[in-house]
């Protein structure tokens, strides 16, 4: 293969950029943009390339399924005898640890007409926010605000939902709007975690006063996940600060949360208060045909063919949120070119079947009963005490039925870890809850939010 740069070049930035042409070849956009457009190069020593993930799961996800692929783009480039190297720099994460300018995998600046960073990734539009029962309202509420700015009576805009739902993109899909169309000059998007990093270093360094100049100088801000400010009295004191001087000179303030304002544990009464000035929206699950829409979408964007049974096998078993949808699309396509298979149904139901197995298997008995103690705000070791208290009982058989639900353990092994119960007792806890869904909404929506938790936490 032709070298696409000399190999005694030794810059890693330019090495890698080459590397990641060779990469974007060979295979499909999404997958490059989810895994290697936000990795960042660090060093060659001429043995071994090394490259920037932003986290333990990334790098274990890409070693298990891009290796080879990462090792003829280095071989590519840099010739034989070099190895890729990964290593893990939380500062790359969205999530953790920013600071200033680092670049963040989540917020590729891209549009700055004026020469403002807006931190907004572009690939988040409208025009690709598929439409559903799920997000219409909220949807609508945001092409209305993105069309003025400043001027609707949503102000500010608050959107909550569970994880992979949509947020990001939807207030980011604003912003790029408001951009592209030049109708006010500074956009800002950050995270909550940004915001709360930018403003510690800024006490720190003794420079609150600029601090204040870039927030507070903004026509749109879009704060993404406000619940980060929990507990977080100082951030919020001057949040809320940021918040008021914003809103009183006519700003569009936007935020999303995980959840309602209400439920928004340790916040200032008067901040939630705030947050609900305006219009709060609700981003839910997608049902059937939003999936099956959202698939297909993705599939054109990516020029892929996905065969109907294929999309629809998908869409029927891979039902929580958006997120999961696409990266199960992105394996199967990461399989098909990586083995040379066609989308085939049994390729799909592989994937499909080896997602789910996976998550159940690394949920451990022990995060499942942290964390329905935590949402029943009881501690934990009751659920494997004697007690048979009404509200400990039924947290105890929510967490049985969890645990029949995501691990592999048998029921006999679950009794155990529940004070030494037996196996009559859990299957009696997953029929009980079993039905309570069924009956009930608010436990349903409840034990719905736990897994959903749970799966997070096992990833
Ligand atoms: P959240 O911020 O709520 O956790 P994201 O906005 O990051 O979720 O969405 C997860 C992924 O799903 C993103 O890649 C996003 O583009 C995609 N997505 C979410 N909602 C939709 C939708 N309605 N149509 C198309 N793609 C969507
Ligand atoms: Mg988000």
């Amino acid at each position: 293969m032709t070298e696409l740069v000399p190999r005694r070049v030794d810059d890693p930035d330019a090495i890698w950029l080459a590397i990641c042409d060779v990469l974007h070849e060979k295979m499909p956009h999404q997958a490059f943009m989810t895994w290697f457009q936000p990795m960042r190069p660090v060093s060659y020593d001429g043995k071994r390339f090394t490259v920037a993930v932003s986290c333990r799961f990334n790098a274990d996800w890409i070693e298990s399924h891009y290796l080879p692929i990462l090792k003829q783009a280095v071989t590519a480039v840099l010739g034989d005898g070099v190895e890729p190297v990964l290593s893990i720099d939380m500062s790359l994460n969205g999530k953790a640890g920013q600071r200033g300018k680092t670049r963040t995998a989540a917020a590729t600046p891209v549009v700055r007409p004026n020469g403002h960073e807006s931190n907004l990734n572009e690939r988040y539009r409208f025009e690709n926010f598929i439409e559903g029962d799920c997000n219409k309202f909220a949807r609508a509420a945001a092409v209305s605000i993105a069309a003025s700015p400043g001027k609707t009576q949503y102000n500010p805009f608050l959107i909550y939902g569970g994880a992979g739902l949509g947020k990001t993109h939807l207030i980011q899909a604003i912003g790029n709007h408001i951009l592209i169309n030049r109708l006010v000059k500074r956009v800002l998007y950050v995270t909550s975690e940004h915001f709360t990093a930018d403003f510690v270093n800024a006490i720190q360094a003794n420079k609150t006063e600029a601090f204040c100049r870039i927030y507070r100088n903004v026509d749109v801000l879009l704060l993404d996940d406000v619940q980060f400010f929990m507990a977080k009295e100082k951030t919020q004191e001057e949040f809320f600060h940021t918040f008021n001087a914003l809103h009183l000179e006519g700003k569009q303030l936007i935020f999303s949360s995980d959840r309602p304002p209400r439920d928004l544990e340790g916040f200032d009464k008067r901040l939630v208060s705030r947050l609900q000035w305006g219009l709060v929206s609700e981003l839910q699950t997608p049902d059937l045909e939003t999936r099956l829409a959202i698939l297909n979408n993705l599939a054109t964007e990516d020029r892929i063919a996905l065969p109907d049974d294929a999309a629809q096998f998908i869409a029927a078993h891979v039902t929580d949120n958006i997120r999961d949808l696409q990266s199960a699309l992105i394996q199967i396509l990461a399989q098909s070119s990586l083995m040379k298979r066609n989308i085939t149904m049994e390729l799909v139901r592989d994937v499909v079947r080896a997602t789910s197995n996976e998550r159940k298997r690394f949920a451990t008995v022990d995060l499942i009963q942290e964390s329905v103690a935590k949402e029943f705000g009881i501690p934990s070791d009751l659920l494997r005490s004697k007690t048979r208290k009404k509200e400990v009982a039924f947290a105890r058989h929510v967490a049985m039925y969890l645990c029949t639900e995501h691990t592999k353990l048998t029921l006999k092994a679950i009794g155990l870890h529940f004070g030494g119960r037996d196996h009559a007792t859990v299957i009696h806890a997953r029929m009980t809850i079993a039905e309570r869904i069924k009956a009930d909404s608010l436990e349903s929506s409840r034990i719905e939010k736990l897994k959903r938790r749970i799966e997070l936490m096992s990833l």
